[in-house]
């Protein structure tokens, strides 16, 4: 994607994850290929729901600062994710609420049990927790992306998604989040039932 048309529509998915309640506070950022070898990334420390066009950080893959404010701390998972898969176009990191609930209980999200889940999100792949913005932390989330994993559940923290372009990252991570909030919902009345292999291997078309 050009750059100023990239500019623009990362601002107005912004504005959409906070007025949704996944990037609460200064929390969460969001990346976007940009032709040429770059990205453009949200700024450190500034509410998605007010970004600026001209805050955003310009960067090369391999991390050089080319214009913009300082880019976020978690600025080298993103790069990770682009650098690691040509097909990735747009990633988000978000503190929602449902994924945060099983992060923070560091439990899985079995996407097994719902066609639609499983389907648009794989298999969900869980990072352990590490220190947020570490060496360590990076490797791991880079270590997860190499098994083409698309949906990140970081323990501890919160989410990953990728996707082709920031729609279909930001519709990624609305389905994830509302099947978390589903799942949560199942405990009341038991638990979720996982789909049999077979009835997966029918849902991916054999
Ligand atoms: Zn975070």
């Amino acid at each position: 994607m050009r750059e100023a048309e990239a500019r623009e529509v990362l601002i107005e998915y912004c504005r959409s994850l906070y007025d949704k309640g996944y990037v609460p506070g200064i929390d969460g950022n969001v990346s976007v290929r940009v032709d040429g070898g770059k990205a453009l990334i949200t700024p450190a420390g500034v509410c998605k729901g007010a970004v600026a066009e001209e805050e955003l950080a310009l960067l090369s893959l391999s991390g050089e600062h080319i214009s913009g404010n300082k880019p976020s701390s978690e600025t080298p998972m993103h790069l990770a994710a682009l650098r690691t898969d040509n097909n990735v176009g747009a990633v988000i990191h978000a503190h929602s609420p449902n994924i945060g609930a099983f992060a923070l209980a560091g439990k899985p999200i079995d996407t097994r049990c719902a066609p639609f889940a499983y389907i648009h999100l794989g298999i969900a792949q869980e990072v352990p927790y590490i220190t947020p913005g570490s060496r360590e932390f990076h490797d791991a989330v880079e270590k997860a992306l190499k098994e083409r994993a698309h949906a990140l559940l970081l323990f501890g923290h919160g989410s990953l998604v990728m996707g082709r372009d920031i729609g279909e990252a930001f519709n990624k991570l609305d389905l994830f989040e509302a099947y978390a909030g589903m799942l949560l919902r199942a405990q009341l009345l038991g638990g979720a039932k996982t789909l049999t292999n077979e009835e997966l291997k029918q849902v991916k078309g054999g």
